[in-house]
């Protein structure tokens, strides 16, 4: 009998592997770039043709190769990143598993040619579907230049996936406009059939790589995020940095959400949890903040070796992590609502686009409203814009585990999700000084829903529901979370008939709806009575305030209400607050809303993420009067 199992070759082992890590022709540009990278390129060429099916090329000017390294190189396994496994666990380079070139080279015509910068002469190897062809010597610059032709042109069962030319060069532009803002300080370059696409010099900084692709529009509506934390993991310090849109500008995608962890391009459950986290009462559902977001940490405190792409990774802190992405992002917001940096939309009269689809944008943007820096972005990301996104990558939620308050969550599925217009004209440079509502001269109230105030250098318009709401929302928020609700009895106890599906729910849920400051008995049968109201509240409608809350609770996961779905409630109890649209204020009541904006954090928007708050500037204003 002959043995029916057996060894496979080398060539198909590769091609195994290069089914994990080579799928399109961006992946085979990615694991190139890395290479560049990790071997200290100041420079990277990348240069296709046809989307990358008859040729990727990519040519950086870094340590080189010699010729045994270079036969080495594409040999599997063959690295010089790591020796010993325990240096898995502290993986400071992009590559790590010595496995792409071979793996790439078994599916394409590569020639390889490289020098060190010593060395007199070059090298080329050309290799023909994983099998060497030919070695020589031959005159090349100091670097290394690896070309890739008739990608899949021998695996057909790989070329039938790959898609049309824009759809592929769609990947690497995306691909190489993140490995550009991941490394602002190395030369990048972009051509596609013989078209210069990107020609970024190196810039010591991110907004100076802004800057440098997109002309003179500086990061001015970006808030500058740049935190260090020194307790948020159990050894070495985490820092969080970048630049990160204010709520007035978003996006109906998270393809807006460059995230770098160790300067690797991720895209991490985890990060853009904490990033929807940081945003969550800021905008509205459905949109999404345009995040440009590098955290460092020590190389031991992340896994890298947990996909054979690497685009995913693991945190050994997820807890610490995922609070400190949150609290360095809604630090930065928090100054800039203050700052009223948000916004002068009000004197931009044209309807504000709303969105096109993904595929149709482009050209179609407005460049007019749309913010400097994130205009910027826009710009840099337009011709790349793919279809990255994979499902759960959304606001999904995630179990995170930890103890951070706001950090446990529990998958509830999807949420309904509002649409609104699309990014609002933004021109405020966020050094703006600070306002302080208490401060503003009130000029009165219009159209019985806004306050008009003056600061000495702006007009302000405040809508009096939404700010109220927030203010309302905040104190509960503060009040439950320091476990005192301030409570009032109601005078006569409201009796209530709810379905016995409610009545049930406020069974259920009696304890919680007692740390909400709502006291609610169930009296037999589908009936409860309400006894007492948060104090906040006092003075709305028992019944109605009790019916939204239970709707809301029912809701929510199996009525084990967390943090996250808590604030929901807040929302909606803030909602029954007293000041409403239409409704006449006295001088009184605005100062003293003012008053309560100043104590509490994002006066500047609603709970629901609308804006609270518009701020005009007097030089504005002279302009549009051509003074
Ligand atoms: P890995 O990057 O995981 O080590 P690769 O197959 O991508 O595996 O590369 C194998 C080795 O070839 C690398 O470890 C490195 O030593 C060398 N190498 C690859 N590309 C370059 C380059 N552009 N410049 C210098 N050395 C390179
Ligand atoms: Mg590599």
């Amino acid at each position: 009998m002959t043995n029916k199992i057996k060894l496979l070759s080398d060539r198909v082992i590769n091609q195994i592997a290069a089914g994990e890590v080579v799928d399109r022709p961006a992946s085979v540009v990615k694991e190139l770039f890395e290479n560049s990278l990790d071997a200290a390129a100041a420079r990277v060429a990348v240069e296709v043709e046809q989307g990358g099916r008859r040729l990727i090329k990519v040519t950086d000017d870094g340590a080189g190769m010699s010729r045994e390294d270079a036969l080495l190189a594409l040999e599997r396994h063959a690295t010089s990143k790591i020796k010993e496994s325990r240096d898995l666990f502290a993986i400071s380079s992009l590559g790590f598993r010595g496995e792409a070139l071979p793996s790439i080279a078994s599916v394409c015509e590569l020639v390889l040619v490289t020098r060190e910068p010593g060395s007199d002469a070059g090298i080329e190897i050309r290799a023909d579907a994983g099998a060497i062809r030919s070695v020589s010597e031959t005159g090349a610059p100091p670097g290394t230049e690896v070309s890739v032709c008739k990608l899949f042109s021998k695996v057909p069962a790989r070329r039938k996936f790959i898609k049309s030319v824009p759809t592929e060069f769609g990947h690497i532009s995306t691909l190489v406009s993140n490995m550009a803002l991941a490394r602002p300080d190395v030369h990048v370059t972009l051509i596609h059939n013989h078209k210069t696409v990107y020609d970024l010099p190196a810039s010591p900084d991110l907004s100076g790589r802004l800057r440098n692709a997109l002309g003179q529009d500086a990061a001015d509506s970006l808030a500058p995020v740049d935190r260090t934390f020194t307790g948020a993991l159990s050894k070495g310090e985490l820092k969080v940095w970048g630049l990160v849109s204010l709520p007035s500008y978003t996006r109906s995608s998270t393809r807006s959400l460059h995230v770098f962890v160790n300067r690797r391009f991720v895209r991490d459950r985890l990060i853009n949890h904490a990033v929807f986290e940081a945003y969550r009462t800021l905008v509205p559902k459905g949109r999404y903040p345009l995040v440009v977001l590098f955290v460092d940490l020590p190389p031991e405190a992340v896994d890298v070796n947990v996909h054979p792409a690497k685009h995913e990774i693991r945190f050994r802190d997820q807890a610490g992590v995922h609070q400190s992405v949150i609290e360095a992002i809604q630090g930065s917001l928090e100054q800039a609502d203050r700052r009223g940096a948000f916004r002068t939309r009000l004197h931009d009269t044209r309807k504000e686009r709303e969105e096109e689809p993904q595929a149709a944008r482009g050209q179609a943007s407005d460049p007019e409203t749309i913010s400097g820096a994130a205009r910027a972005i826009e710009r840099f990301h337009q011709k790349t814009e793919t279809q990255m996104q994979k499902p759960g990558y959304g606001p999904s939620r995630p179990r995170v585990p930890g103890p951070g308050t706001r950090s446990r969550e529990s998958d509830t599925g999807q949420v309904e999700r509002h649409h609104r217009a699309g990014p609002s004209r933004e021109r405020e440079a966020p050094s703006m000084e600070g306002l302080t509502f208490s401060e503003l001269r009130v000029i009165g109230q219009a159209g019985g829903s806004y306050i008009l105030a003056e600061s000495s250098d702006s007009l302000v318009i405040i809508d009096q529901h939404a700010a109220h709401e927030r203010v309302m929302f905040e104190r509960l928020r503060a009040q439950f979370d320091s476990e005192r609700v301030l409570t009032q009895p109601l005078l006569f106890p409201a009796t209530m008939e709810l379905t016995l599906e409610e009545a049930q729910e406020v069974h259920d849920n009696q304890e919680l709806l007692m740390r909400l400051g709502l006291e609610v008995e169930p009296f037999g049968g589908n009936t409860v009575v309400v006894k007492a109201l948060p104090a906040l509240l006092a003075g709305v409608d028992p019944e109605k305030l009790v019916l939204d809350v239970v709707d809301r609770l029912s809701e929510l996961a199996g009525g084990s209400a967390l943090d996250r779905e808590l604030e929901e409630v807040f929302a909606v109890m803030a909602c029954h607050s007293v000041v409403r649209a239409h409704e006449a204020m006295s001088i009184q009541e605005i100062k003293s809303l003012l008053r309560s904006m100043d104590e509490i954090k994002f006066p500047g928007h609603c709970p629901h993420g609308r804006d609270a708050v518009v701020r005009i500037r007097m030089r504005d204003m002279d302009k549009w009067f051509g003074r």
